[in-house]
């Protein structure tokens, strides 16, 4: 007993004097025990003070132990007798063996605690049998063979129950200590946790709670006990929740999410796990309860933000998915749907293969399997496919390899975007576009300014501009000052008011030649209706501009001709009638007998001039004619420039001479000769012609003919001091039934063949005919001929 309230349970126990007073206590036990010994005769007499020492010094320790045997052994002194001595050395001897075991063997009470009680009990009896040797001779033995099979086997027995008995008592004070520590640590716990409990009995009223249930709850811990749970929790299914109740047993667990009132009102989730548990005999509820207001909010924020995401999502005009690491949907968007033209349940969970059973299936699926195996990803790629109603569609697909957080590709983000709109616009800009840079018209685009932004290649060929060139510039580049100002006052009023303005126009070219083109201009308006542009569509109509003019010319040329004709004609019954009216007159008068032979035969001479002049101009029309119808045959003979010459000026020197005219060879050719290998009879025709007209035209001076060699050619030339030729005929002459002054020609007379006939002919001998002349001073015509034609 003093053991178990003085010094197992009392933390004063280490202090010197509470030891020293336990040893004063124990030396009282000590003594009580000396007071009721077994008398084995007088003065000598035994008790168990043995026992109590020696487990006293291996229980308490050095002090409380010598202080026990100095007490006792003073006492036994005092007591005397014969035993004196020997009472004396037990207590000394059993004291100092119960405190030499405990230093010696410390681990005692480990292990084999019983038998080590036991050995030393054995000692300390041993000890005290021994100290028998201390009695008087004369007791001594007597006193030994008496006590020594007690002292063997009934006081180490005793030894040991006392121990045993103390030990007993330590464990049941550890046992209480270990307990009440772990009931203080759990409620500790209980107390931290940050969870609320509730240890409620079946009519829900409330038996205990933790620290935390009145911080959620905002009660106090004494006002809590006297509530019932029903007060605190307000499940909405209150009903339901009790009913799941019923089924539950011991060692189950229901978890549930309620709310919870708090004392002032206000009202927070809370997420209860409640067990059965058998408290004291007695059924109890327990019940973790965790406020779960952050994790709502978080979930609800979550799942807003979920709800937006996939709003997000679902109306972004682009098609978004996700594929797991086997290429199987597990996301499509509305858009992503809408474009294969299928529900989620037929693409969720499959592969493109499985969704599309066909070739773009099997492309789709490879291209996954590329970008999960690969981890590249695809990236703007254009795909086309066939919606559900069988139209060409075209998606512009980028697939993004999905990792965790370890880096692991463990499927593929896909984004895709509706182009078929867009790319049925390009096809159909790029069939526009073609349409003008392909299109046979010039097309130009300008701004409101007029400045250019487009011109199609025919533009560039036509203008000369190159497109760097022309792009950029005012309009009016190509502007040419052959068109009245009023035709470009009227141009920008009429677009000004949203009109087309359809007109030829003289353009400029950049080499600044001018050119005719049919422009229709009009205006390009926006989706708003403004004018944003100019179009402007011009067609060359620079060839029917000049067949226009070419057939004017023509018109002009005929109804020309048609004159010259009607000149010619008059012309024609004044040169045939005047030589056969002589004919005819002087052929009478030759019928006359009154006429003398010389007179007659000054008549046969008119008849004869007569008729040659009518040869010479039915030659002349023949001849014309068969120019005209390219009848006429060239004759290739050699000829002496100085005979051709010579002959000329034999033939006609008489005429001349009648006409008190000189006509003469160039002075400078008098001793050369030429030899020329062309048609003899047509040159001197030219020259005819040629020489007869300068006889006609020249009243005084002279006639010169003459010639030069220039390379391959001989040129030949009549000259004449005659009446000259006005410049504008210089051309018009060479021209058929062309005279310059029909009044003139009449009082010269010919028929305006002539020169046409030298023209043609000088051409076909492969020369060419012109002429230098000045009014009333001269005239040279000069024509060329190859010396050899070939
Ligand atoms: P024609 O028979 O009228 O002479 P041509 O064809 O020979 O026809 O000449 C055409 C015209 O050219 C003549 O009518 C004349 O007006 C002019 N002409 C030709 N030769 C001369 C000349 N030597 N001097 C002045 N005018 C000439």
């Amino acid at each position: 007993m003093l053991y178990d309230y003085l010094w197992s349970r009392n933390e004063n126990r280490k202090k010197l004097i509470f030891k020293i007073l336990s040893g004063v206590a124990l030396g009282g036990v000590g003594i009580i025990l000396v007071l009721t010994p077994w008398h084995f005769v007088p003065g000598i007499f035994f008790d168990t003070r043995s026992i109590i020492l020696s487990i006293s010094a291996l229980f308490f320790g050095p002090i409380p132990a010598i202080t026990a045997m100095i007490i006792t052994g003073i006492y036994r002194l005092f007591l005397g007798g014969a035993g004196v001595t020997m009472g004396v050395a037990v207590v000394l001897f059993s004291g100092t063996t119960g405190l030499l075991w405990r230093y010696f063997r410390p681990f005692w009470k480990k292990k084999n605690q019983l038998w080590e009680l036991a050995a030393m009990g054995l000692v300390v009896h041993i000890g005290m049998l021994c100290c028998t040797i201390l009695l008087p001779a004369d007791v001594k033995d007597e006193t030994l063979k008496n006590i020594a099979i007690p002292a063997l086997f009934i006081y180490p027995g005793a030894t040991v129950l006392l121990g045993a008995l103390m030990l007993k008592q330590a464990e049941n004070w550890d046992n209480k200590k270990a307990v009440k520590f772990s009931e203080k640590r759990f409620r500790t716990i209980i107390e931290q946790a940050t969870d609320a409990l509730f240890i409620v009995d079946f009519n829900g009223k409330i038996l205990d709670i933790n620290l935390q249930t009145c911080k959620n709850l905002g009660y106090t811990r004494e006002e809590l006990l006297t509530m019932k749970i029903t007060e605190i929790d307000i499940h909405p299914d209150d009903e339901k929740l009790k009913e799941s109740f019923k089924n539950i047993t011991t060692n189950e667990s229901v978890t549930f999410e309620s709310v919870h009132r708090r004392k002032n009102g206000t009202v927070f989730p809370v997420e209860i796990k409640i067990r059965i548990i058998n408290l004291e005999g007695l059924p109890r509820v327990i019940s973790f309860v965790r406020d779960i207001t952050q994790r709502k909010q978080g979930e609800l924020e979550l799942s807003r933000e979920r709800i937006m995401l996939r709003t997000l999502i679902d109306n972004l005009p682009v098609t978004i998915y996700v594929k797991d690491a086997e290429c199987r949907k597990i996301i499509a968007n509305k858009a992503d749907l809408d474009v294969i033209g299928a529900k989620s349940e037929d693409v969720l969970g499959k592969t493109d293969l499985e969704t599309f059973n066909n070739e773009i299936g099997q492309r789709g699926f490879l291209d996954d399997k590329m970008v999960i195996d690969t981890g590249v990803a695809v990236l703007n790629r254009e795909e086309d496919f066939f919606d559900v109603n069988g139209i060409q569609r075209w998606l512009l697909t980028s697939k993004i390899p999905l990792a965790d957080e370890n880096g692991r590709i463990v499927g593929l983000v896909g984004i895709g975007r509706d182009v078929t709109t867009q790319k049925k616009d390009q096809e159909q800009i790029l069939k526009l576009s073609k349409g003008i840079e392909q299109n046979p018209s010039s097309i130009e685009i300008t701004d409101l300014n007029g400045i250019i932004e487009y011109v199609n290649p025919k533009l560039c060929e036509t203008t000369g501009y190159s497109s760097e060139e022309i792009i950029g510039k005012h309009a009016r580049i190509l502007k040419s000052n052959a068109m009245p100002e009023d035709t470009y006052y009227d141009l920008l009023s009429t677009i000004g008011s949203g009109n087309v303005w359809k007109k030829e126009l003289i353009n400029k070219r950049k080499d600044g030649s001018l050119f005719w083109e049919l422009v229709t201009l009009t205006s390009i308006k926006n989706d708003k209706g403004l004018v944003t542009n100019y179009i402007a569509i011009k067609e060359d109509i620079n060839s029917r501009k000049e067949m226009e003019a070419e057939l004017i010319n023509a018109k002009e040329k005929a109804e020309e001709s048609d004159r010259l004709k009607s000149a010619f004609l008059a012309n024609m019954s004044h040169e045939i009638r005047t030589p056969l009216n002589s004919i005819i007159g002087f052929s009478e008068l030759l019928a006359d007998p009154d006429f003398e032979p010389d007179q007659k035969a000054e008549f046969i001479k008119t008849i004869v001039d007569n008729g040659n002049s009518l040869l010479v101009i039915i030659t002349d029309i023949m001849d014309f004619s068969m120019l005209e119808a390219r009848q006429m045959k060239i004759r290739k003979e050699v000829i002496s420039t100085k005979t051709l010459l010579n002959e000329l000026l034999h033939d006609f020197g008489k005429k001349a001479c009648e006409k008190g005219i000189e006509l003469r060879l160039d002075r400078s050719l008098e001793s050369s000769d030429v030899m020329i290998e062309n048609d003899s009879f047509r040159i001197k025709q030219i020259f005819s012609n040629l020489i007869g007209n300068a006889l006609k035209f020249t009243h005084k001076g002279y006639i010169e003919v003459g010639y030069k060699i220039a390379g391959e050619m001989i040129e030949f030339h009549v000259k004449d001091t005659g009446i000259g030729i006005a410049p504008e005929f210089h051309q018009a002459i060479f021209e058929r039934f062309r005279q310059v002054d029909t009044t003139k020609t009449r009082k010269y007379g010919g028929n305006g063949l002539g020169l046409a006939i030298s023209k043609n002919l000088v051409e076909l001998l492969g020369g060419r005919i012109w002429v230098e002349s000045e009014q009333d001073k001269f005239s040279k015509f000069f024509f060329t001929i190859p010396i050899h034609k070939q």
